[in-house]
């Protein structure tokens, strides 16, 4: 016999995740979403800690080059890579930021967490 099964999805609308229950996705939807600051925009300049592990040199500016969200929590990342507390409550904004290392003269590419990052202001 071949059947055929539709299974319902629920979707959070803050992020667009899919979950099997709507008890799930409506968990999410709950979650408030991080702010996230004029200056965070593709190509705007970034003050941060750049790490090149090729040079085992620390760069402060990057430019950014992907914002990506709100998307829930990455809890991997955040734990390994953040390490800010509260904020597995939150639907987050991750950003990628592209760093020219003057030493090896290559373009490092970071994920960074918002609160790891400030707008340059050398202007
Ligand atoms: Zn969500
Ligand atoms: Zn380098």
């Amino acid at each position: 016999m071949v059947r055929s099964v539709t299974t319902e999805h629920f979707y959070c609308d803050a992020c667009d995740s899919k979950y099997e229950t709507e008890k799930q996705a409506t968990e999410c939807e709950n979650k408030p979403v991080e702010d996230l600051p004029k200056w965070a925009v593709v190509g705007k300049e970034v003050t941060g800690f750049f790490y090149c592990h090729f040079c085992r040199v620390g760069h402060t500016v990057g430019k950014i080059v992907r914002v990506y969200g709100p998307t829930p929590f990455d809890d991997q990342f955040e734990h390994t890579q953040v390490q800010i507390p509260r904020r597995n409550d939150l639907h987050v904004y991750y950003l990628w930021v592209i760093v020219p290392c003057g030493s090896c003269k290559r373009n490092l590419e970071f994920r960074m967490a918002l609160p790891q990052l400030k707008p340059n202001k050398r202007f």
